[in-house]
This record gives C-alpha cells, structure tokens and sequence, in this order.
C-alpha cells in the first residue's frame, strides 16, 4: 500500500451515522473521504422547504442529545456553540380512541399526577395505574443500566460477544443476564406491571422506534421508556436538519473532504482486506479502510457481491426488514391548540395494528398517526398562524407486487378520517394549502435502504432480535458499519453511537495511520454512552 493510500479513510453516505464516523475518525487525526450519491447530506435527516412551510422530513423526536454532545466534545467543541436544544415536557400527547388522552412526562412524580387523573375521569376501577407505571420504569432503568455497561459500549452482535464467554456464570453477570428478562417480550413484559390497556398501549409503542412489533421484541428493548424519561426529548430550535448540518460544520472544520453526487458501486478488496471503493463516474480511490452508512444488508449484497465476505455475512442469519411508513408533510392555514409537538393517535386495538403491519404484511385498516405539530415551538416552521402538520403511520416494509402509487390516495383518505375521528381535526382537509408525501417506495428509492425499511432491520427475535450486524466486520480486515442496519440499531442516537462505535473500532485495529491528534483522543466508551 502506498503513502496516499494508507492515511486516508474512507466513508460511504452521509447519514448521521456516516457523518458521526466522519468527524470522530477526523478528530482523532484521519484524513477522511465521504461519498454521498444525494446532493444533500443528512440521509434521512432530511428537510422539505416549500410555500413558506419547513418540514423535516424524517426524524422529528430527538432523544439522548448526550450522543451528539459526545461526538462535539471528542472535537474539543460545545455542541451549544452548534445547536439551540428546546426540551419538551410533556414529551407526547396521547389520543386514545375512546376519547381519552393522556400526557407522557418526563418526571415520574408528574408522570404519577397524570396518571391519577387519567385513572379518576377514565378507569376509577383500576387500581393503582401510577404504581404500576413506576414499577415499570424501575425494570426499564434496570434494563438500561446492564444495557450500557455490555451492550452499547461496545461493537458486538452477538449474546455470546455481549457477556463475554467466561464471565457469562459468573452471580454478578448471570443477575446481569436475568435483569434483561431473556425469552420474554415487551408487550409480556409492559403488561406483567400496567394493566390498563390503553397505557400499555402507550408504552408498547416505544417498540416503533425501532419499527418492530412489542410482542416479537425481546423485552430489553422496554429500557427506552428509562432513556427517554431520564434524558428527555428535545427540539433543535430551527428543527432537525440543524444536526446533519452543524455535523457538517463540524466535519469541514476537521478536514474532512465530501464527494456528494457520487455513488460508491464496489468496495475494492484483496488478500481479504479492503483496497478502496469504485464509484459510478468509474473511479479506483484508494483507501486503507472503510465505513459504510449505507444500509448493512445491501452493503454486502451489493457493494460486496460474491466475496467471501458476503456469502459470511448471509450464513450468518436472515435479516429482516423493519416497519416502513407513510409520511404527510401538510402547511395548514391555522394550527390545533390541542395538539402539543408530539402525537400519537392510537388504533383502535393494537394486537390488530401490529398483526397487519408484522404478520400480514398490510397497512394497517386502523393504524396508529404519529403527528407532529412544530410551530408553537418555532414559529418560523410556517406562515403566521399557520402548521406545517407532519403526519406518520407505520406501514409493512415493501412486499414484491407493492404498488404504493395505487394504493397511496385510499390509505391517505384512511389516515385523514382517523385524525378527524380520533384526534379532532375534523377540517384538517378543508386546511390543506400544501401538501406532500413519502410513500415506502420513494423512501426504499431516497435512501436505499432494505425493502423501504425506515429503521434498518426488526429487533424481533425473543432472545437475539436486539442484536444487529457489528461494527466490525468478521471477515473483511478493514470493513467497517455504521447507520440504522448496523450494532446498535436505529434512531437518531444510537445511529450516531454506530457511528462513533466504527470509528473507535477502526482506530483499535491500526488498518491506517492518523496524521496528528488534532484533538485530545477519546478514551474507550465508558459505561455512560447513553448517559443514565
Ligand atoms: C419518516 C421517518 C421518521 C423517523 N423518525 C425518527 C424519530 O422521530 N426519531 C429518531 O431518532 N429516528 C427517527 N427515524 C430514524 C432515523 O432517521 C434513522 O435511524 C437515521 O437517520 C438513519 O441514519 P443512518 O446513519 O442509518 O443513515 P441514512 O439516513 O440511512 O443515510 C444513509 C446515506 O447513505 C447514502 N448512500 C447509500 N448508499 C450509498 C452508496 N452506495 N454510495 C453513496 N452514498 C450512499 C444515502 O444516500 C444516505 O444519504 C425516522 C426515519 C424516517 C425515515
């Protein structure tokens, strides 16, 4: 290899998870490369600017901002200087259909007042719903606990890789084990603390952020409900393309070189390492190493092909998609003083929602909206008095024969006549002066992700359905993952962890030399990756 091609790294897409890579490798002194075939940098970050409204187009909750603080700070930055963080408590609204609404807040005492009230105009019968709701926050902040110390600290994905071999029997790691319920899911899980259906409704829900169903995931995922109250939920004041950007500020400022416009087809390998990529305008570059943000199924199946790498990576599991969705982006002329930012207009029955959407593969008859409602915090979102109204319904990844052209404007009809039932917005459609969607096709077409997937692939599996590909590739000596598809999974934090993750993996290993230490290096994640 010669002296060029061994400083330089590189990075395929510009995710934040691909972005996250790009400035913790840069920061500790990599000159770095990244290729984006889209114009725009961010992925699925995305922002729509249209008739005086601005919509983001992908993630709208913000939660963990601890993971973006670390990426700045390993650059001897204050992500403050970057990025006006708004937080908001309550965090959601939830509507439920038989009329009842109930408030998620951060703090548990508040959380208890809230819950007294729902019991005492909805359920009088139903006994202490608020100690229930605490019990289940001690097992997520338990759950969360273990996870930090074995799971997000490091790049595995496996059981076996997580606790480590020989400690596995050891009292202290076997409580460890136990805590995390192995062989129960988070709908058993939910329901073993909260009987009320509708606020087990409410908690199964933070299964979607990982698009998969609570009663196929395996119930260590019950430790979001802990991460979410504990580190809150939060705005970045001129709204989420602000991140993908101030990364990109950061990036510049560390020397990273972008390539936008260009698609990478081929990792370049040899002697079982990786050589470089090819890109589409035909170009060899070389490259001692490289992160791909793109998705980790397709990586190998397309970027890899027939390499032993790939067949590897296929015999390894199956991988299955996450849930897809369809997205409203609607400017309204007037705004709905009963919505607070975060909605979510629960179905009817969720065992039916989820059954058509994970099972049958379906888009759900009755599906749950989520709705985002940004301008009473940042007015600047929409014309005076206006809302620019983002509307989100999780749908099957994409079946062959799915033809979302076809079936987009009845399913629209069913999502405006859910929010006009369920929700009061009963003149929504009359309010409509712009209007825009994303179906599971242009989202499989925009981002080239797996079957449209929105959140990598499904966490279902009882005991291993946590566990993604690693961020270290076991076969190729210089591959390395990063994004939704990648150890530890989707969502705006824990894809920028990924990415952080694949970094430290790929300054571990040596596969190339840092030029200087342009900041203070890093030490090895600490047990608070997801601060508690
Ligand atoms: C509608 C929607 C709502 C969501 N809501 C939330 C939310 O509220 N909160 C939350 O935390 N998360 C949410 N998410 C999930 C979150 O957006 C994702 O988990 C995260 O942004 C994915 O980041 P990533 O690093 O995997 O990269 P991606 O965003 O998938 O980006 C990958 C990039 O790689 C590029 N690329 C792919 N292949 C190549 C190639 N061969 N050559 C060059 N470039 C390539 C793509 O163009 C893309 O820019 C949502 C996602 C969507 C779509």
């Amino acid at each position: 290899m010669d002296e060029l091609t061994s400083n330089r790294v590189g990075v395929i897409g510009a995710g934040l998870g691909g972005l996250a890579a790009a400035c913790t490798l840069a920061a500790r002194g990599y000159q770095v490369v990244v290729f984006e075939r889209r114009t725009a940098l961010g992925g699925k970050a995305a922002v729509l600017s249209e008739a005086g409204y601005q919509f983001d187009m992908g993630p709208t909750i913000l939660t963990l901002p601890g993971m973006l603080r670390r990426i700045f700070a390993a650059a001897s930055r204050q992500l403050n200087d970057y990025v006006d963080l708004v937080r908001l408590d309550p965090q959601w609204r939830s509507f439920f259909a038989d009329g009842s609404t109930l408030d998620l807040l951060a703090d548990t005492a508040g959380m208890t007042r809230e819950l007294d009230r729902f019991a005492a105009a909805t359920a009088p019968a139903v006994p202490s719903m608020a100690a229930g709701y605490s019990r289940f926050l001690q097992l997520s902040q338990r759950m969360h606990d273990v996870s930090n110390r074995y799971f997000f600290s490091r790049p595995v994905d496996s059981l076996v890789d997580m606790f480590q071999a020989g400690s596995l029997f050891q009292p202290s790691t076997l409580g460890d084990v136990l805590a995390l319920r192995p062989g129960r899911t988070v709908a058993g899980t939910v329901r073993s603390q909260v009987r009320d259906p509708r606020v087990a409704q409410m908690l199964d829900h933070f299964t979607q952020y990982v698009g998969s169903a609570p009663d196929q995931s395996p119930a260590v995922l019950c430790g979001i409900a802990h991460m979410q109250t504990s580190e809150g939920v939060w705005y970045p004041r001129g709204g989420i393309g602000v991140v993908p950007r101030a990364l990109e500020c950061l990036a510049r400022d560390l020397g990273v070189e972008f390539q936008t416009n260009v698609e990478v087809r081929e990792i370049v390998t040899a002697g079982g390492a990786v050589r470089g990529v090819m890109t589409d305008d035909g170009r060899r570059v070389p490259l001692a190493a490289v992160v791909s943000n793109a998705d980790a199924v397709r990586t190998h199946r397309e970027l890899l092909r027939s390499t032993p790498a790939a067949r590897a990576f296929e015999r390894r599991r199956t991988y299955e998609p996450a849930c897809s969705g369809v997205v409203l982006y609607l400017g309204l002329d007037r705004r709905y003083e009963h919505l607070l930012h975060h909605n979510f207009v629960f179905s009817r029955d969720a065992e039916v929602e989820f059954d058509d959407i994970y099972r049958r593969g379906r888009p759900a008859a009755d599906p749950t909206c989520y709705v985002c409602a940004p301008a009473a915090t940042d007015s600047d979102v929409a014309p005076p008095g206006g809302e620019a109204l983002y509307v989100l319904v999780h749908t099957p990844y994409l079946r062959p024969g799915d033809d979302w052209r076809a079936m987009f404007p009845e399913y629209r009809r069913t999502i405006l006549r859910k929010l006009a039932d369920d929700a009061g917005l009963v003149d929504l459609e009359r309010r409509i002066v712009f209007e825009q969607a994303l179906t599971p096709q242009d989202i499989h077409d925009r981002y080239r992700v797996l079957n449209g997937a929105i959140y990598g692939l499904s966490s279902h599996g009882r005991f291993v359905g946590a566990f993604k590909p690693g961020n270290r590739s076991r076969r190729l000596r210089g591959l390395y993952l990063a994004g939704g598809a990648a150890h530890p999974g989707p969502g705006m934090p824990l894809v920028l962890l990924s990415g952080w993750l694949a970094a430290e993996a790929l300054d571990q290993d040596a596969v190339a030399r840092p030029e200087d230490r342009r900041a203070e290096r890093s030490a090895a994640i600490s047990s608070d990756v997801v601060p508690a």
